[in-house]
């Protein structure tokens, strides 16, 4: 059984409040003596849930009252006037997710090894986290209150789960009975509101495929400009996915169903001057079709799913090598790779490409002069798209970069993608590491915590390679190489 398969898709029972994390030196938060640990549970009279509250009864107002409680149970009211805009130098407690109720027949939960670090077992199911970061939830077991919310406080776009329109696919695949798993009424309201939906469509062989997603992709482009687009991604299924109701995805699937979906989309171009419904790049990449070009993908409405990547890489990596044909446009290649992906959602709180940039540090201390000797750690299932790459940049800089398909023998199965590398998977190809250092995906370790998926930390992979091991996402390599 699955750690939180029974958990009740209710918004967790917690404090009223959100809790401050960080308080800037000289703020003005720091001059009311507002601290960490210290939880603003009231703004203007309003309660406060989370820090998405708190932006939202803030913004705009420079007269503001907050009712305060300290950790040791005082409670204040701090009223003060700010300059409009003034940033009050508050950081906050992370969202918690609220989890979902469904128990989709493809979860990735059902695919993890059973001693998988608990965070993979978390089945968020959170509106907010929607908005945020792109998280695709299904709307099945949305309440009231959080539709209300989207509306009022304009959580626009939203990402939701479609997989098929038809209930009784939908039901079947969601795992939940056809009440629940119809969402016809609350998707209408929310585009009555003018919100916006981006749609996926996770694609199971032999059950929402064919007639199904060809009648799943009609109905969500009739709502057309308010539904923006609909990615449709192959179901991938470790080696713990033995549910016999699922077929695997074969590179024969994937070109039917590129040739399928490429008549909708010229359809759509036409009529709605949009591809609007985008391929997965692993269907293009498994069925051995060439990746569509730059134009295919618009503003890349679905990058944050991970669709077109391989398109903006492509291209990033064009131009980046021509860019070193010319003297003195070595400027250039560096703001290349700053626009790399830039195609992202804009919310501040987003971490948005540019921000992952900034972040992103070049910790390579090369010697002047001395030609890049190394090994770049990859999926199998970009492997040959990036060696590819890191051959013509070997030509062109005289470099000696190496690349390595890292098989996932961690979760196995079809899982080729980068981001589900394992600590013990890189250590299975540590013999094969040319050069004086590695470079492994930096989403593989976890954001807040240097730790890899298996639960073995960074140090620790670290001290069992030969050379030093650096992890740097695109951006980071991108910019590196530039
Ligand atoms: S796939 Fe998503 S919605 Fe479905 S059970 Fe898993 S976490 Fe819930």
């Amino acid at each position: 059984m699955y750690e939180f398969a029974v958990t009740p898709a209710v918004t967790q029972l917690r404090r009223p409040g959100v809790i401050i994390t960080e308080v800037t030196p000289g703020s003005v938060a720091d001059e009311l003596e507002l601290r960490p640990s210290d939880r603003i549970v009231k703004v203007n009279g309003r309660a406060v849930r989370d820090y998405l509250d708190f932006r939202f009864q803030t913004a705009g107002e420079t007269e503001l009252t907050f009712h305060v409680k300290k950790p040791n149970g005082e409670t204040l009211e701090i009223e003060f006037d700010r300059e409009e805009s003034e940033d009050l130098g508050l950081m906050f407690e992370q969202i918690v997710p609220r989890q979902c109720a469904n128990e989709c027949i493809f979860c990735f939960c059902k695919g993890n090894p059973a001693d998988a670090r608990p965070s993979l077992f978390v089945r968020d199911e959170d509106i907010r986290l929607s908005f945020l970061y792109g998280n695709y939830t299904t709307l099945s077991s949305i309440t009231e209150d959080e539709m209300k919310r989207i509306v009022e406080q304009r959580l626009s776009p939203q990402y939701v789960s479609v997989h098929a329109t038809d209930l009784k696919t939908r039901a079947y695949l969601l795992g939940v009975d056809e009440k629940r798993a119809d969402i016809a009424d609350k998707l209408k309201r929310l585009l009555d509101n003018d919100i916006e939906i981006h749609a996926q469509v996770v694609l199971c062989p032999e059950i929402n495929d064919g007639v199904q997603l060809e009648k799943t992709l009609r109905d969500l482009a009739a709502y057309y400009p308010n539904v923006v687009s609909t990615a449709v991604v192959p179901v991938a299924l470790t080696r713990y996915n033995t549910d016999e109701r699922l077929t695997r995805v074969t590179p024969e699937f994937c070109r039917q169903t590129i040739e399928q979906v490429e008549k909708l989309q010229k359809e759509f171009r036409r009529t709605l001057g949009t591809t609007f419904a985008f391929l997965g790049d692993e269907i293009y990449i498994k069925g051995g079709i060439e990746i569509p070009s730059r134009r295919h993908y618009g503003n890349y409405p679905q990058i944050e799913d991970g669709v077109g990547m391989v398109r903006t890489f492509l291209n990033a990596f064009e131009k980046l090598l021509r860019s070193f044909q010319t003297e003195g446009k070595k400027n250039e290649a560096v703001q290349l790779a700053r626009q790399f992906f830039k195609n992202s959602r804009t919310h501040p709180e987003a971490r948005t490409p540019t921000a992952l940039f900034e972040g992103s540090t070049l910790p390579i201390d090369r010697p002047r002069g001395r030609k890049l000797f190394g090994t770049i750690l990859t999926g199998e299932m970009f492997e040959p798209t990036l060696s590819d790459q890191i051959g013509r940049y070997n030509k062109a800089r005289h470099s000696r970069l190496n690349v390595i398909g890292v098989p996932n023998t961690y979760f196995g199965g079809d899982v080729a993608v980068a981001g589900l590398l394992t600590g013990q998977d890189y250590l299975k190809i540590k013999d094969r590491i040319v050069g004086d250092f590695a470079v492994i995906p930096k989403h593989t370790i976890k954001s807040d915590e240097p730790i890899l998926l298996d639960g073995m930390s960074f140090d620790e992979l670290k001290s069992k390679f030969p050379v030093p091991v650096y992890d740097l996402d695109l951006n980071g390599l991108m910019t590196f190489l530039s």
